[in-house]
């Protein structure tokens, strides 16, 4: 399943999110609806964790598991 990545106009946050059917992203910080998609090179996720959770982007790279990602600018 496809992980996006999103920025929420809100708060101004960047977080990630994971499609899952229908669901409509949110903002974890601030449950706002009013984010736009961004393109990222960590647009992947491994599945150690069962895959289901809405990762926030905030210490770490959900791409790649570190918690500095060069590569895709986290
Ligand atoms: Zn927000």
């Amino acid at each position: 399943m496809p992980i996006y990545e999103y920025h929420c106009s809100q708060c101004d946050r960047n977080f990630e999110y994971l499609v899952i059917g229908k669901s409509k992203p949110e903002c974890p910080a601030c449950h706002s609806k009013e984010i736009s998609r961004m393109i990222s090179a960590c647009g992947f996720i491994s599945k150690e964790s069962g895959g289901e959770t809405v990762r926030s982007s905030g210490s770490s790279c959900a791409g790649c598991s570190t918690t500095s990602c060069k590569g895709c600018g986290h």
